[in-house]
């Protein structure tokens, strides 16, 4: 399946991969890192999308860009349908369950009115996509999620209208064999400072990998942007992600990165082990 956002979204996989100092991880712990840090990216270029190119939008911009994210993810890798393809899927589900679980005294206040959706939300939203993606074939995601069948039941409908919405863009807004080629989206790396432990390793692998830049020559030949864009890999001073809609820039934070090397070390081994068991399709 050949989709215009895969073919944007392509060979980011290898970029993360570069740039984690691997030896340090157990390769569970590599595929939660990668399949988050991919899954910021390609929520970020949602809201990156949506914002350049106009696409109508309805319900909350947030979901959608969950959406858009996790099909990005979805389309990214072209093995849909092995078990480690469906585990990365849960890894990014599983993120927010750690964040919905994690009972510390300085957890962050729990918001209703942020325009984002609770996490233990955005993890059932994910599983549910997950699930709905093949029904037949990821019963088990029911089980190791806990997704209710109340939800479940319309899981493969949920995933369908997601789908849907994708191929439209698709179809509406690719750029055309005779448009020319105009603006583009650039890479910038701002050097992380000293004391960000594993940041300069991180930018060095990226850099080397020249993977980010190979995503914004996708993009900008890929749909017509309508003003010079930017992505920028920096030290933020927190874990975060975002795009600026007035300048035109998505920042992608080192310590986004690093943060999920720290919480893919609390992940429950007893999960990891039920992956491996899992039934893979092929
Ligand atoms: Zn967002």
């Amino acid at each position: 399946m050949k989709l215009t956002l895969s073919a944007l979204l392509l060979s980011l996989s290898g970029m993360v991969h570069a740039a984690l100092p691997e030896q340090a991880l157990h390769p569970d712990e590599v595929r939660f890192v990668t399949a988050n840090a991919e899954f910021t990216l390609m929520h970020e270029m949602g809201h990156l999308l949506i914002s350049e190119l106009k696409l109508p939008v309805l319900g909350r911009e947030e979901d959608a860009a969950d959406q858009l994210g996790f099909m990005g993810l979805f389309l990214l890798h072209e093995r849909q349908s092995d078990a480690n393809f469906y585990a990365k899927l849960l890894d990014v589900a599983d993120y927010w369950r750690l964040e919905w679980q994690r009972q510390t005294p300085d957890a962050p206040e729990i918001h209703v009115w942020d325009s984002h959706a609770l996490d233990a939300q955005r993890f059932f939203n994910l599983a549910c996509l997950a699930y709905g993606s093949d029904p037949k074939n990821l019963e088990w995601i029911i089980q190791m999620t806990g997704l209710p069948d109340e939800r479940a039941f319309y899981c493969p409908e949920e995933y369908q209208q997601v789908e849907y919405a994708v191929n439209w863009i698709r179809q509406h807004f690719t750029r055309k064999r005779n448009q020319p080629e105009g603006h583009r989206l650039r890479v910038e790396y701002q050097p992380p400072p000293h004391h960000l432990e594993g940041a300069t390793e991180l930018l060095e692998k990226v850099r080397a990998s020249g993977e980010l830049e190979a995503i914004a020559e996708r993009t900008s030949s890929t749909f017509a942007l309508p003003r010079d864009l930017k992505l920028i890999v920096t030290s933020c001073g927190e874990a975060d992600a975002w795009y600026n809609r007035n300048s035109g820039e998505l920042t992608l934070c080192y310590e986004r990165i690093l943060y999920f090397r720290e919480l893919a070390k609390k992940l429950p081994r007893l999960r990891q082990k039920s992956l491996e068991d899992a039934p893979s399709r092929h």
